[in-house]
């Protein structure tokens, strides 16, 4: 497969941005809000808003061609809330609830987004996407990424960041041994904690 630019930006609670690559559409798709203590980060409340976030997520449609209804929007909370438990249950090495298989496996049932390639510079062509679309068709994008990435070869890959921030991600790199969401977010937090606990003037290793 092409390589293709994948990852969004986020902005921490601090209101310092970010830049997060979870290595999976529907990985990206659980920043948008979730169920229980992650519906603060709630950003889908209106139809526009999934609208809007497909245009910042990888798939980066251009919101002006894809229609949204609210039974869409409705659809993809549904989708997404699936998501986060399939993903902490895999994290925790428990078996998925069988109305959240149920859930994916209906969204992922719908015709997906279908993909084009477009002229780039010279010699190139880009990986892109046929509008105008719905938001059914994104929707079952992101329910067959996940059908693919749980059911794939990076499936015991699929980690919750060491910096305890909830995002969660697939380690499709060759060593295996991502630990965070991003270096210069938990990454570098954890280091400066190392440095000064090394610091400390008792605090002999
Ligand atoms: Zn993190």
């Amino acid at each position: 497969m092409a390589a293709r630019a994948s990852g969004l930006t986020l902005v921490s609670h601090d209101g310092s941005r970010f830049f997060f690559d979870p290595g999976a559409l529907c990985l990206e798709f659980l920043t948008t809000g979730g169920p229980g203590e992650l519906a603060r980060w709630d950003v889908l409340h209106q139809p526009g808003d999934l609208a809007a976030w497909l245009a910042q997520s990888q798939l980066r449609l251009d919101p002006a061609q894809v229609t949204v209804s609210a039974d869409e929007l409705a659809a993809a909370r549904r989708l997404r809330d699936a998501l986060w438990r399939f993903a902490r249950a895999r994290v925790a090495g428990q078996s998925t609830p069988a109305a959240d298989l149920a859930t994916v496996n209906d969204l992922a049932g719908p015709a997906p987004l279908v993909p084009r390639l477009t002229a780039g510079t010279g010699a190139d062509t880009v990986h892109s996407w046929a509008l105008p679309a719905t938001g059914t068709s994104a929707l079952a994008t992101i329910a067959r990424d996940a059908v693919d990435l749980f059911s794939g070869p990076y499936a015991d890959r699929i980690r919750e960041c060491a910096g305890y921030c909830y995002l969660i991600f697939v380690d499709t790199s060759r060593p295996g041994r991502r630990r965070w969401c991003a270096m210069e977010r938990c990454g570098n937090r954890q280091k400066v904690r190392a440095i000064r606990a090394r610091q400390k003037p008792t605090g002999a290793d």
